[in-house]
């Protein structure tokens, strides 16, 4: 059986466009592959980007994200979930990957241009960071990458860094496949800006695990059909963001609704949106109160993570001892 990788950056509280693109995949996945799918809490990446990566909070973000990933179902027990840093064998192999990748290539990465358009002094970190993340992939040989479209570059990076390797000393590595979730790509940001994300700031933003008052005074002011001025105007849910929610968080029966009354002004905004609530209470409540027992219960963390960092290292290591020999280094 093919295994699956999958990084997850410690920026803090994950929101729902997280949550329907990434972690809900992951259960799933995790379901199929079991101990086969490997997650992995990437710290070593966040650290390329010293704003992201202050460490007074990096510890306790690369915990959080293991909370929040437990707490929506992903279940330590049944997959590998670990912290990078805690399996030594990703520098390593990265550092054997620095060396047959052409600085050139790690140049026109959009990323790396993206990144550092607005740098003084560019970190040589954030260059060798595909490096860094096909180490990752590889040295589980793993099949199956769940990735959001932005990573098809890297990706593409890591299969050519395999064939490279697998060229020059012997059939080693497997090439991977990205599998896209599209979900993740529609979810807009509250604030009607584009995309969902964390960098536009916490307006943009619904957490899966914030208040969910706060998530309630979000949505209460969050634009809607720009065209429906009075309560009297007929909408169209298809230009709406809260109708994009619904169809998230809402049964059938609602969703069909909102698309009727919309339509002939059977409904308001603001009724709508509590509707919407009513879905969002129903699925962020049961997560919320698990994330409150595993908050609760910091060891049951750790030792989930520190087993889980045990067995990511049983497949690890002896990848890492064949690529020694194949690289030639004196045993
Ligand atoms: Fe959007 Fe609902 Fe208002 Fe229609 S009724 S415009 S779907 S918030």
């Amino acid at each position: 059986m093919s295994r699956v990788f999958s990084g997850i950056q410690p920026t803090g509280e994950p929101h729902i466009g997280n949550y329907f693109g990434a972690m809900r995949n992951y259960v799933r996945l995790g379901e199929q592959y079991g101990k086969q799918s490997l997650y992995c809490v990437v710290d070593l990446h966040a650290i390329t980007n010293p704003a992201a990566s202050d460490p007074r909070y990096l510890a306790a973000r690369t915990f959080d994200m293991a909370v929040a990933n437990f707490a929506v179902g992903l279940d330590p027990s049944q997959v590998t979930f670990f912290v990078q840093s805690h399996v030594p064998e990703h520098q390593e192999l990265a550092w054997i990957f620095t060396c047959l990748t052409p600085v050139g290539e790690l140049e026109r990465m959009t990323q790396y241009k993206d990144k550092t358009a607005q740098l003084e002094s560019v970190p040589a970190g954030l260059l060798m960071y595909p490096a860094l993340m096909a180490a990752d992939i590889l040295l589980y040989k793993a099949g199956v990458v769940p990735v959001g479209e932005d990573q098809t570059q890297h990706i593409e990076l890591t299969r050519e860094i395999a064939r490279k390797f697998n060229h020059h000393f012997g059939e080693t590595f497997p090439e991977p496949q990205a599998v896209y979730n599209k979900e993740a790509l529609r979810i807009p940001g509250v604030d009607g800006h584009g995309k969902m994300s964390k960098s536009k700031g916490e307006t943009s933003t619904l957490g899966i695990l914030e208040p969910l008052d706060s998530v309630w005074q979000k949505l209460r002011v969050a634009p809607t059909d720009p065209a429906r001025v009075r309560r009297t105007d007929p909408g169209n849910p298809d230009v709406c963001l809260i109708f994009d929610y619904h169809k998230l968080f809402s049964d059938l029966p609602t969703i069909e609704l909102v698309n009727v009354e919309c339509r002939r002004a059977g409904i308001g905004c603001v009724d709508c949106k509590k509707k919407l609530m009513e879905g969002v209470t129903a699925h962020l409540t049961p997560i919320q109160e698990r994330a409150e027992e595993l908050r609760a219960d910091p060891s049951y963390v750790r030792d989930a993570l520190a087993q889980g960092a045990q067995e990511a290292r049983a497949i690890a290591a002896p990848v890492m001892e064949e690529v020694r020999e194949k690289v030639g280094f004196l045993k």
